[in-house]
């Protein structure tokens, strides 16, 4: 059935319940979808093996429950183990940094890093974060950040 009849069907029903409606003009139609699963309970969360969290299934009230379900949710993340972000313009945690600085090909240099992760490489291009990222990387990096000292020098 299309909208439109839909539409004359329930004018056609209101009309028959309430007689002073017929022939007034619909002002505006709307149309509202819950995000609704088999349970009633919201579905949040937290596969840390599949680096995957889950927010569905919040078919009501989830405006209203916007800002404590984003806390919750943030918790779920933070005892996952993915550690703080350090770079928020590209949302890049610690963990990320340090996994980049790791293993057979692990980035030596500060551009290795950056392209690895994009950490600097946002909007504020490490004003706010190159701190923070010399403290979690000099230690690994041929050239340290923060000195521009080597690894023999240090
Ligand atoms: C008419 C109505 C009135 C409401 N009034 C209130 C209220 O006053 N107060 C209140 O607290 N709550 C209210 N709610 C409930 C609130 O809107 C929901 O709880 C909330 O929007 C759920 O947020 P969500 O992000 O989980 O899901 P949604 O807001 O539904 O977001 C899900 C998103 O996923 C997208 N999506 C779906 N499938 C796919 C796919 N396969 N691929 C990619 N994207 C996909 C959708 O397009 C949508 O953008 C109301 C709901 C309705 C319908």
């Amino acid at each position: 059935m299309s909208a439109i009849s839909l539409l004359q069907q329930l004018v056609a029903h209101a009309a028959k319940r309430v007689p002073a409606f017929c022939g007034m003009p619909v002002t505006a139609v709307y149309a509202g979808l819950r995000p609704a699963s088999e349970l009633k309970q919201y579905r949040i969360h937290c596969r840390p093996e599949h680096h995957y969290i889950a927010a569905g299934g919040i078919r009501s009230t989830g405006l209203t429950a916007a800002l404590g379900i984003a806390r919750h949710v943030f918790d779920l993340y933070r005892a996952a183990g993915n550690g703080e972000i350090v770079c928020h313009c590209e949302s890049v945690t610690r963990r990320e940094i340090e996994r980049a600085l790791q293993g057979a090909l692990a980035a030596k240099d500060i551009g290795g890093l950056k392209r690895r992760t994009r950490a600097m490489m946002g909007r504020c291009q490490g004003f706010y974060c190159s701190a923070a990222v010399a403290a979690i990387a000099d230690e690994h990096l041929a050239v340290a950040l923060a000195t521009g000292s080597t690894h023999d020098e240090r």
